[in-house]
């Protein structure tokens, strides 16, 4: 399986890294390997000193696709969850400055997270997910699928025109604003809606 993730799809987000608003979704890759399911904890590493948290909706991905068409989209992933996007944003900042790749800031291991998954009928209006990060307590970042630059299914089509979608795989949809570091001892809880769905202790 792989992770694909959107970068800057929430407006207030894209202006508090200074990033434009793009015209199409930017993604990148995970590896199985960042993949840290429900229960377990996050591993600070040695590598980095300023790791961000970046919550984000996933979607799971139930069959193969390649040029899908936004039309039938939906009929692609059949369930969301919450997971976060760990960031070493010391070595993102130094790759952007130089124009290279982001793996060393973002598909490390264990760097990304997911809670378990509920099933789409189960959601009133997929267009209407709250979604939020709890750090020792206090609620860090909001967010609402309504306010993506770039819906589920636009990512789904325009992703899949490049990489084949297979089942299994997770899309990892965006951060809304409020980003920042973790440090060990922290204590993460990814919500959806009211439910506390992913519990992240830092070690
Ligand atoms: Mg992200």
């Amino acid at each position: 399986m792989k992770i694909i993730c959107i970068g800057r799809n929430f407006i207030e987000h894209a202006h508090e890294l200074n990033n434009p608003v793009p015209a199409n979704p930017v993604f990148f890759l995970k590896p199985e390997t960042a993949l840290i399911r429900a229960g377990l904890p996050f591993f600070y590493p040695d590598f980095s000193q300023d790791v961000h948290y970046e919550v984000e909706l996933v979607l799971r991905i139930n069959k193969l696709g390649k040029h899908i068409s936004e039309k039938f989209a939906h009929t692609y992933y059949d369930a969301v969850g919450v997971g976060i996007d760990f960031t070493a944003r010391d070595l993102q900042n130094v790759c952007k400055q130089k124009g290279l790749p982001w793996e060393i800031a973002k598909a490390f291991d264990g760097s990304a997270p997911v809670s378990k998954f509920i099933p789409k009928e189960q959601f009133p209006d997929l267009y209407d997910i709250n979604f939020s990060l709890v750090k020792n307590q206090e609620t860090v970042q909001k967010g609402n699928s309504g306010m993506m630059i770039f819906n589920f299914e636009k990512i789904i089509a325009y992703v899949s025109q490049f990489v084949t979608l297979k089942m299994g795989d997770f899309i990892f949809t965006g951060t809304p604003a409020g980003v920042g570091p973790v440090k060990r001892g922290d204590n993460l809880q990814a919500f959806i809606g009211n439910q506390p769905l992913l519990q992240l202790p830092v070690k």
